[in-house]
């Protein structure tokens, strides 16, 4: 393990340091991001809270290794990805993040395991390693059971449960939930934040962003995020928006 405390070497999963990210079309100017700093350990369950326009989505593109800031640094597991081309960072995601999305983002016409291999495949495992390992992933989520279903052959909290398989089969540094919740009723998006209590049990580190406090709640650290600028003193953030 690397041990001295230059930036991106401190052991932490995430270290954003002083990122902006601006928007610009013709003479217009959107400061996004205003000079976020976040630093995620491993094993840790954090939650982004925050209401419509408040820089969410822009955040979690830059953590998913979806876009890069306009300044400022972001390492993941210790590697600088600011610089990176973007062939490099679609290695880095595959190979550091699991994503869960709100709209579940699986292909309808694969299977659950089929869904689930995928990312496997891509990475370069073997045919018969990446059968077992959907399966494993999919026993984990308790749907041992629906392996062979397809997405419309599945309710939104099981399809939500496949995403979740999926996003933890290639054992990642991250898992990263954008409103994983957003799509549920009540009953499954429990069942979907249980899962997401048990993955933080086994030691998986887990940044869910959301604008829904009760979501929020589920983590063991809130961080509100309003007009581009953190805030870790979610008390406060949590009053204000009840
Ligand atoms: P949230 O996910 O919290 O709703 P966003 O990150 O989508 O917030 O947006 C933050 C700010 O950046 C908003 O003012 C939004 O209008 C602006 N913005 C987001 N994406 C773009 C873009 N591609 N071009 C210009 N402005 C953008």
């Amino acid at each position: 393990m690397m041990t001295d405390s230059a930036p991106g070497t401190s052991g932490a999963v995430i270290e954003v340091e002083k990122v902006t990210k601006v928007y610009r079309s013709g003479s217009l100017s959107v400061a996004a991001l205003r000079g976020v700093s976040l630093s995620i350990s491993s094993g840790e369950y954090v939650a982004i809270i925050g209401p419509s326009g408040s820089g969410k989505s822009t955040l979690m593109h830059i953590l998913g290794c979806l876009d890069v800031p306009t300044s400022g640094s972001y390492h993941l597991a210790g590697e600088n990805v600011g610089g990176m081309s973007e062939a490099a960072l679609a290695e880095v995601r595959n190979r550091r993040i699991g994503f869960v999305f709100q709209q579940f983002n699986l292909l309808a016409t694969m299977t659950a395991w089929q869904n689930v291999e995928l990312p496997l495949a891509y990475a370069g495992v073997h045919r018969s390693d990446r059968k077992e390992r959907a399966m494993e992933a999919l026993a984990r989520v308790g749907l041992a059971g629906r392996v062979h279903h397809r997405p419309g052959e599945l309710s939104g909290g099981q399809q939500q449960r496949v995403a979740v398989a999926r996003a933890l089969v290639t054992e990642p540094d991250l898992i990263l939930a954008d409103e994983p919740t957003g799509n549920l009723d009540s009953t499954s998006a429990r069942d979907v934040l249980r899962l997401m209590d048990e993955l933080h049990e086994s030691g998986r580190t887990l940044v869910l962003i959301t604008h829904d406090v009760e979501v929020a709640s589920a983590s063991g650290r809130v961080v509100g995020i309003r007009d581009g600028l953190l805030t870790e003193d979610d008390s406060r953030y949590l009053e204000s928006v009840r």
